[in-house]
């Protein structure tokens, strides 16, 4: 099976929180799976990397519990900080 590869070797896909509305919850970018980030349950998704800048989260590596793609999620100054 052929498929187009993305450039980046890895297939992190990123989202960016700062443009999400709601409760910034987001379809996972491979499967649809909803995933929210106030779910702390880890059934929905696993932390396996975070990045703090000034005290404060800058970026969270995820990865999805239903089917295991890496998620960079970035933007959390504009969240938060706003
Ligand atoms: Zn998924």
């Amino acid at each position: 099976m052929m498929m187009k590869k993305l450039d980046k070797k890895d297939s992190v896909y990123t989202i960016n929180l700062a443009i999400i509305e709601g409760d910034g919850s987001f379809p996972c970018p491979k499967c649809g799976m909803a995933i929210s980030p106030e779910d702390e349950s880890e059934e929905n998704y696993r932390i396996v990397d975070t990045k703090v800048v000034n005290d404060k989260l800058a970026e969270l590596v995820i990865v999805c519990g239903k089917c295991g793609s890496a998620i960079k999620l970035a933007g959390f100054q504009q969240a938060f900080d706003a």
